[in-house]
């Protein structure tokens, strides 16, 4: 060992002399770490910080001659992270001649990618035809909207967008393109979804169109299911269908309700003013019995189960007002039509039906109205018709409502006013026990006599009286 140092030139006291400069080293740095300040940061020297984000100070550490100094270090510089660039921080220990200083640099970058506003789904292109280039939005945290910036490159199968911020960070989206026709033609009806017609009119389509996103217009090749014949009371049920080249499908459906028309002899019974408990019931199940179909001009009142067994039991169920307060729903038109409304929910939200028969209180031709407001009924009779409505007087009176309370008058009132030359509209009210009583001897009075007894329906004539106000 000591032959090969002295082989290489390094004598014992050559040897002394380094472990000396060594120790001296040693000695010279402790000195320092002892003899001078030192500030350590927490954290690192060199920060990255996104544009906008939060900056927070790490914190910092002081010592000198072995003690904490921290709170006497003087920190000078900011960090704007709404600005991009490079902030210094200065971290200054002076005590005497003796200086320390450290620095730290923060880095405020913007490192978000752009946001291409688009889905990566399939882009599908009818056959034959070429991809159309899609206007692509696109959006970035630091140069806002980069819309105009936005490539894009098209290839046979694929297309790909793509949009760089003035960072350099970069977005792109790649979509396939497949030659398929996905979407189904669009089928239009023309004229209404129901079409309600009386017995013996004639049938006119109203029409219809298809177009399709690849085959265009494909009206030509519409299909129609079904038919109408009219000369039979019923529901018709029109299916309308049409396929493209590729097979999507649409279909849409129409409904055409073919009404018995009036003719003369017909009975009408109508019922006003219910429903009502120990009287309603006692009619639905008679006319039940009876195998008769009548009409009832519903209010407010009376239990909801009444007004569905009336729909159910198949009857119509029309209108006469929520309150049948004159004072109040012969006030203004407003009022009135606000009233109607009521009713009209009424019966809509309990039975689906939208009801569209109505009976005014009194009848058209009351008197009473004058009271409240001079010559309304004039202006609500035309009015309601305007709104789509079919009102609905009485030709006949059981006298029910205040005439007389003997079942077997009432009857009679109404039998005696039959005639076979007419359409027979019969007032009566099912609050009343003797209506109630007397309706089997009506109804049996009309099959004996050889009148048929229907409800009111689209194609019922409106039988209605002089107007007086
Ligand atoms: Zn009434």
């Amino acid at each position: 060992m000591k032959k090969l140092l002295q082989k290489i030139g390094i004598t014992k006291n050559f040897f002394l002399w380094e472990v000396c400069l060594v120790l001296l080293f040693i000695a010279v740095f402790m000195a320092k770490m002892v003899l001078f300040p030192t500030i350590t940061l927490k954290g690192k020297s060199r920060m990255v910080v996104e544009y906008e984000d939060l900056y927070e100070e790490k914190g910092y550490h002081a010592s000198f001659l072995g003690k904490d100094v921290t709170k006497d270090v003087k920190v000078k510089g900011k960090v704007n992270t709404k600005k991009l660039g490079e902030y210094k921080i200065t971290y200054t220990y002076k005590k005497g001649i003796l200086t320390k200083q450290v620095v730290r640099t923060v880095s405020v970058k913007d490192l978000t990618k752009p946001v291409l506003e688009m889905k990566k789904e399939d882009a599908y292109v009818c056959p034959g035809k070429q991809y159309q280039v899609e206007e692509v939005k696109a959006t970035d945290n630091y140069d806002g909207d980069l819309t105009k910036k936005v490539k894009n490159e098209v290839k046979t199968n694929k297309v790909t967008y793509s949009v760089a911020d003035s960072s350099g960070n970069k977005t792109s989206i790649t979509k396939k393109i497949l030659y398929e026709d996905k979407e189904k033609p669009v089928l239009t009806l023309n004229g209404p979804g129901v079409i309600d017609l009386c017995s013996n009119d004639v049938y006119k389509e109203p029409g219809y169109t298809a177009v399709d996103n690849c085959d265009e217009d494909l009206t030509d090749k519409v299909t129609v299911d079904g038919g109408v014949d009219t000369s039979i009371i019923g529901e018709y049920n029109l299916t309308y269908k049409v396929a493209d080249a590729a097979g999507n499908e649409d279909s849409k459906s129409r409904q055409v309700r073919v009404s018995d028309k009036d003719y003369a002899g017909v009975v009408y019974l109508t019922f006003d003013d219910g429903p009502q408990e120990g009287t309603t019931d006692v009619i639905l199940d008679i006319l039940k019995e009876e195998g008769v179909e009548a009409t009832f001009f519903v209010t407010n009142k009376g239990p909801d189960y009444l007004i569905q067994r009336e729909y159910n039991e198949g009857h119509t169920v029309a209108l006469h007002t929520a309150s049948h307060d004159y004072a109040k729903i012969y006030a203004s038109d407003d009022a009135y039509f606000a009233d109607l409304q009521q009713v009209h929910d009424r019966v809509y939200n309990l039975t689906g039906y939208d009801s569209h028969f109505i009976r005014f209180p009194g009848g058209a031709s009351n008197t009473i109205s004058r009271r409240y407001n001079q010559g309304i009924m004039s202006r609500l009779t035309q009015e309601v018709q305007n709104r789509g409505y079919k009102y609905y007087d009485w030709n006949i009176s059981s006298g029910d409502a205040g005439g007389t309370t003997n079942p077997r008058v009432v009857a009679w009132n109404v039998t005696s006013g039959l005639r076979k030359d007419r359409v027979n509209m019969v007032l009566m009210h099912d609050i009343k026990t003797h209506t109630r009583d007397a309706l089997r001897d009506i109804i049996r009075y009309c099959k004996d006599n050889g009148y048929q007894m229907k409800k009111i329906n689209n194609c019922s004539t409106m039988v209605t009286q002089r107007v007086n106000n």
